[in-house]
């Protein structure tokens, strides 16, 4: 082998008798001696898990390790005839790149020893670089089939991890042989292990449905006429038709907490761009620190209507009758020194004249005469002896001192004005930002009709609800927002308008075409024409359960590549704007560099009872009002069938509800999103 890491593994054992009780489990041991045996070293196990028969458990698992990166994922059990194997119906579909090459000669080594192996339904294959292959349950019969391709596993994991198969085919057919430690030579049929099964033996094991029949060597076992590839087999592929698609959804149903944590580590980081500061930076968040380069104020100003005046140990008495020599406005311009003995009217805001300690306010004086027209004030009499040095008066940097930090990075430029204000007191012109993403929507669907097309509705048309919503939704939580349309259920057409849309936004939200109907084709047009990753797509909520979300990776305009967020939301409408508040807005939030994520979550006290649903946590739509009584109240909008976009008029808040029996009684508190502001008093 031409590297010389360590190759990675995981074991997967899919038993209900061992996941009960983990010391019933034997096939671990097994497993591990294999590796150790015929591994040469360059095995390591990283994992090993038990887990019972079920597709969804069964999905996550192997996904988990996908996930991981490890070279080999190998499950143990399931692959039988019995009710409750599942596991070619969990990991078939996980699949991305067939190997039927290692499932025949898993299937071959097996047929050697007895016929029964026909009984076993392995499957095998690559899924985002980890090769995965399924193994019966009996120790026996996964200790057989491990071996039989073991040696040439590590050539198979380092081709699908992305290995230069040039230079490792380098030398032929025989090199590799050779440094596999197999050859088809010498009438050895096995393609790997290192025994032979001239013995007889029935497999026992926890459960797998897999006992091979008695005594049975070295004859030829029944054959196979088709390859399978060829045989009909569920796939996402469009182009095959209604009678091809997956009869279940081949996506583990991910927690919505779980679902939140793909999305944060799928989300590309914030790209940081220059703003100039005027309106647009408004809803940005600040990359860099910022520095004040002047003070405020930058003169000594007035901060009342009065007289300038010297005052302190050196002067005489402010109080007394004083000759007005000059007047000082809120404007530029220069002033000579104030004299001892002298006063200069002054307004809010006005540079104080050199030499000038203190303002007196124009209530602490009265006029005594006035000049030969009678426009101006002559002199002026101060009635108090109270003033001080530096009263009335903001000294220059007062406020801010030129190389001060004013603002800090992560800290965000908001509409109600205070930052913005700060920033432009001091003549800062332009900042660091986070780029916000540019969003564009599209809905999906040939029964699609603009909202505001003329004429009644033919049967069947139903009117674009969620694009204006969504596009409305977007530009309130203040991010740009571009209409891409509505889209026929045609797969070039959904490809098309995605690839053309990659190039104009960073984030893509379509509605509808998610579910199981033989027309919904994001999921296999994101996948297979797109070459995205879909990251889920299923998620246990209601409403929202098919939401999708996925990354697209592109080449930027600099040649370098990123990742576009798809997210393919529910077509129903209700559905829809909870999942856009619930996932997409978290994620705008994270590449724009806004923290904290999402929407604010509260508790609220219930006004009326809301009833549970049984299998999956629900957000419920309703009203939340500030209280007399310091509490937030909440009462529901009524019937919350995701197509009633209805429920959502007037809710500015998503209640979370457990899965559960029975009802939250009025009075309870419960946690809220708040999806807009608080409104009044209740
Ligand atoms: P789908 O997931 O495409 O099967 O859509 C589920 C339901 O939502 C169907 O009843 C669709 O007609 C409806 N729907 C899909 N998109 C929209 C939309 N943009 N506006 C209103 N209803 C929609
Ligand atoms: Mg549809």
């Amino acid at each position: 082998m031409a590297d010389q890491q360590k190759l990675t593994a995981s074991i997967i054992i899919i038993s209900e008798t061992a996941s009960a009780d983990p010391s019933t489990d034997k096939c671990i041991p097994t497993l591990q001696k294999v590796f150790t045996s015929l591994g040469a070293s360059k095995w390591e196990i990283t994992a090993t898990k038990i887990i019972p028969d079920d597709v969804t458990k069964i999905q996550n698992a192997v996904l988990q390790s996908c996930a991981e990166g490890v070279n080999l994922i190998v499950t143990s059990g399931g692959t039988g005839f019995a009710v409750k194997d599942v596991t070619p119906e969990a990991v078939g579909p996980l699949i991305q790149k067939q190997a039927p090459g290692l499932v025949h000669g898993m299937l071959a080594a097996s047929l050697e020893v007895t016929p029964f192996a026909v009984m076993s339904r392995p499957v095998a294959g690559v899924r985002d670089g980890s090769l995965i292959l399924t193994l019966p349950g009996s120790p026996k019969g996964a200790k057989e089939n491990l071996e039989a391709v073991f040696k040439l596993l590590g050539h198979a994991c380092l081709q699908a991890q992305g290995g230069d198969s040039r230079n490792m085919h380098k030398g032929g057919v025989e090199k590799l042989e050779k440094e596999a430690g197999v050859s088809a030579k010498g009438g050895e049929k096995k393609v790997g292990g290192g025994h032979s099964h001239s013995h007889g033996h029935g497999h026992g094991g926890h459960g797998c449905g897999h006992n091979y029949g008695p005594g049975h060597g070295g004859h030829q076992g029944p054959k196979a006429h088709t390859a399978p590839e060829e045989r009909p087999q569920q796939s996402n592929d469009p182009a095959q038709g209604p009678s091809r698609r997956y009869r279940q959804s081949p996506y583990p149903m991910l927690t919505v907490k779980d679902a939140l944590h793909k999305i944060a580590e799928h989300t590309p980081s914030p790209t940081i761009i220059k703003l100039p500061v005027n309106e647009s930076l408004v809803g940005h968040v600040l990359a860099e620190d910022v520095t004040a380069q002047e003070s405020v104020p930058a003169f000594r100003a007035s901060i009342v209507d009065g007289y300038a005046v010297i005052a302190g140990s050196d002067a005489p008495s402010t109080k007394g009758v004083f000759p007005v020599s000059m007047i000082s406005h809120a404007q530029a311009g220069e002033h000579q020194e104030l004299q001892k003995g002298q006063i200069a009217r002054i307004t809010t805001g006005a540079p104080l004249p050199p030499g000038a300690t203190s303002v007196v306010m124009v209530e602490d004086t009265i006029l005594v005469s006035k000049t030969d027209d009678g426009n101006e004030e002559k002199e002026v009499e101060i009635l108090t002896d109270e003033i001080e040095v530096g009263e009335n008066v903001r000294e220059v940097g007062s406020d801010v001192q030129s190389g001060d930090v004013i603002m800090q990075k992560g800290e965000g430029i908001s509409a109600i004005g205070g930052e913005f204000g700060l920033l432009a007191s001091v003549g800062v012109k332009e900042v660091s930002v986070y780029k916000k993403p540019i969003v564009g929507v599209l809905s999906t669907g040939d029964e699609i009709v603009n909202h505001d097309r003329e004429g009644d509705l033919k049967r069947g048309e139903v009117r674009d609800t969620n694009r204006p919503t969504l596009l409305t939704a977007i530009r309130g939580s203040g991010f740009e927002a571009v209409d891409l349309g509505i889209v026929s259920d045609k797969p070039g057409a959904l490809e098309q308008t995605l690839r053309d849309a990659t190039r104009r936004v960073d984030v893509m939200i379509t509605s509808g075409g998610v579910s199981m109907g033989e027309l919904d084709l994001l999921k296999p047009t994101l996948e297979r024409q797109l070459g995205g990753s879909i990251h889920f797509g299923r998620v246990a909520m209601k409403p929202g359960k098919p939401t999708t979300f996925a990354t697209i990776p592109v080449k930027s305009n600099s040649g370098e590549r990123i990742d576009k967020v798809v997210f393919s939301l529910p077509g129903n409408p209700a559905s829809c704007v909870v999942t856009y508040h619930l996932f997409v807005l978290p994620s705008l939030h994270q590449m724009a560099g806004v923290e904290p994520r999402g929407c604010a979550r509260v508790k609220v006290q219930l006004d009326g009872d809301v009833r549970l649903d049984r299998q999956r946590d629900e957000f419920h739509r309703a009203v939340v009002k500030a209280g007399g009584d310091g509490l937030l109240h909440a009462l529901s909008t009524g019937g919350q069938r995701s197509s009633r976009i209805g429920s959502f008029k007037g809710a500015n808040a998503l209640l979370c509800l457990p899965a559960g029996e029975g009802s939250i009684k009025k009075g309870e508190m419960v946690d809220a999103l708040l999806m807009g502001k608080l409104v009044g008093d209740v």
